[in-house]
């Protein structure tokens, strides 16, 4: 899985009132040469939530933003003269929610909800999604509790994150002293381990307390 830091949502800026499916939206978005939909999941009026490109592949719809982000639209956008419109049906934003609240929970690495205006100079999504989801990122957990095994600190300054359980893997970052580590797997040396942020990787074993 690539590694996913930000929810940012769209509308389809398509008029108030009228249905488009993920096969319109994909058909548009072939016609402008892209590979598939721009989208990762698109929520139709009647609040049904249907996915786009899937999740590990890399998006196409906030310029410079995609690579480490998750793009969810909703049908419409605008009212019939084409003016911008915050035209969400109550299905619409209770379906939203709930599928942010289950990405959040997925990939505990998202940490910010943001709306395509905040990256472009354009109305879309017609609301402001951080203000509206703010809330979402602190009642989420932070990480699954279920496949954590224990907890610890670590006890020594600079403790390497690596790739894998061995001294030649690559390292992934560096952790200071007293950063607390979810413990997911071990071995007589090595620890798998998540960082709040939910990274994940292998430390050793002797730089690192238990605390549970
Ligand atoms: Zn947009």
């Amino acid at each position: 899985m690539r590694k996913l830091t930000e929810v940012i949502v769209h509308c389809t800026a398509t008029v108030e009132g009228e249905d488009f499916t993920v096969a319109d939206i994909r058909a548009w978005h072939l016609a402008r040469g892209w590979k598939d939909i721009g989208y990762h999941f698109v929520v139709y009026r009647d609040g049904s939530v249907h996915e786009g490109r899937p999740v590990e592949q890399v998006g196409s719809h906030v310029a410079g933003r995609n690579s480490t982000t998750i793009g969810v639209v909703y049908v419409g956008g605008v009212v019939a003269q084409l003016r911008p419109k915050d035209t969400r049906t109550a299905a619409q934003r209770e379906a939203m929610r709930a599928l942010l609240y289950r990405l959040l929970r997925e990939h505990p690495g998202i940490r910010l909800i943001s709306g395509h205006r905040d990256y472009a100079a354009k109305a879309c999504p017609c609301f402001d999604a951080r203000s509206e989801y703010a809330g979402l990122l602190d009642i989420a957990p932070a990480a699954p509790a279920h496949s954590a095994i224990g907890a610890g600190v670590v006890t020594g300054q600079g403790l390497r994150l690596r790739e894998a359980p061995n001294g030649d893997a690559a390292v992934k970052a560096s952790l200071a002293k007293g950063t607390r580590l979810s413990i997911e797997a071990q071995t007589s040396d090595w620890l798998a381990v998540r960082l709040a942020g939910g990274d994940t990787g292998w430390v050793a074993r002797a730089f690192v307390k238990a605390l549970v």
